[in-house]
């Protein structure tokens, strides 16, 4: 039996001003006759369920929200739930759930904005969450440098696990600033290959394909409505919504066939004619996807 990733929005709010952000913020929320269907999609098809992600946005603001689904589902979901946040809303009730009932915790880190470190890694220590936890590092052009030395902070710290995201789709990167980007690359999968310790999420995941923003999962959208990518939540992509439409969430079993892999492909497709027009973008799919290859090739040596 296939298993799937499901990603769910749970709000399209945000209380961050990313310059790089082009998710489509309408401040939709679900209604709780939605968070029911929700519980209910699960538990009828938790068999066939991988994993259960909250992203895009801030979904910790409305985190009575994401509790009542954990509640309702955990026994079934049987601790498979992963959160990514910007972590601006994290307390003590928050953090013991993500102990109890996730298996990641993708905490967002962005070479734009102040973050706080000393809070982060004192939640972590506190909850022994290390494991568990990945900084997703998002690099933005010309804050290379400023990223690194975000990555090497959190790594002195003993914080091993990251998910590294230069901007992908909506910035133009010029040639100097892939030439930082590769330089610090370089630097950062050496690491990876000298301390096995070091993991880099997206990377070691993912060999045939370059590592954009794309997730390989189901995406039920705050309308109930279910896509082949939760990528469709861009303004950039949501211009071809309708090809990666699937079902309406009351319509969807996942006993039955979904060919994730033809529609993957189909996506490729779509994201070549995508970046095109974005200066640097091509380039920078290309870099991401070389370094992909030269962490694999080396770890396999
Ligand atoms: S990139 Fe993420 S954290 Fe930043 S504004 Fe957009 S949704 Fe919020």
């Amino acid at each position: 039996m296939d298993k799937f990733n499901i990603i769910l929005h749970t709000t399209t709010t945000c209380n961050y001003n990313c310059s790089y952000c082009d998710v489509i913020k309408n401040n939709k929320t679900l209604s709780d006759q939605d968070i029911e269907m929700i519980v209910n999609f699960i538990n009828k098809n938790y068999k066939s369920i991988n994993s259960f992600k909250f992203f895009w946005w801030e979904p910790l603001l409305v985190w009575k929200n994401i509790k009542y689904i954990i509640e309702k589902t955990h026994k079934k979901i049987n601790n498979q739930f992963e959160i990514v946040t910007n972590t601006s809303i994290l307390n003590d009730e928050i953090l013991n759930y993500f102990k109890i009932y996730f298996s990641k915790i993708f905490f967002s880190i962005d070479s734009e904005k102040i973050f706080d470190y000393e809070e982060v890694f004192s939640f972590i220590d506190k909850y022994n969450l290390e494991d568990k936890t990945y900084f997703n590092l998002i690099i933005s052009p010309k804050k290379e440098e400023t990223a690194y030395n975000q990555f090497i902070k959190i790594y002195n710290n003993w914080y091993k696990n990251f998910n590294i995201l230069p901007v992908y789709f909506t910035k133009n990167w010029e040639k100097e600033n892939l030439l930082n980007l590769s330089t610090i690359m370089k630097k950062i999968l050496d690491k990876a290959i000298s301390d096995k310790q070091l993991k880099l999420y997206w990377f070691q995941s993912n060999k045939w394909y370059n590592s954009s923003l794309i997730n390989w999962s189901l995406f039920i959208n705050t309308d109930l409505k279910v896509y082949f990518s939760d990528i469709v939540s861009t303004h950039i992509w949501a211009k071809i919504k309708d090809k990666l439409f699937l079902c309406d969430l009351d319509n969807l079993s996942l006993d039955e066939k979904i060919d994730m892999k033809s529609k993957t492909k189909e996506i490729e497709v779509y994201e070549k004619v995508i970046i095109k027009d974005i200066k640097g973008q091509m380039q920078l799919h290309e870099l991401m996807d070389y370094f992909s290859k030269y962490l694999n090739n080396k770890n396999e040596l």
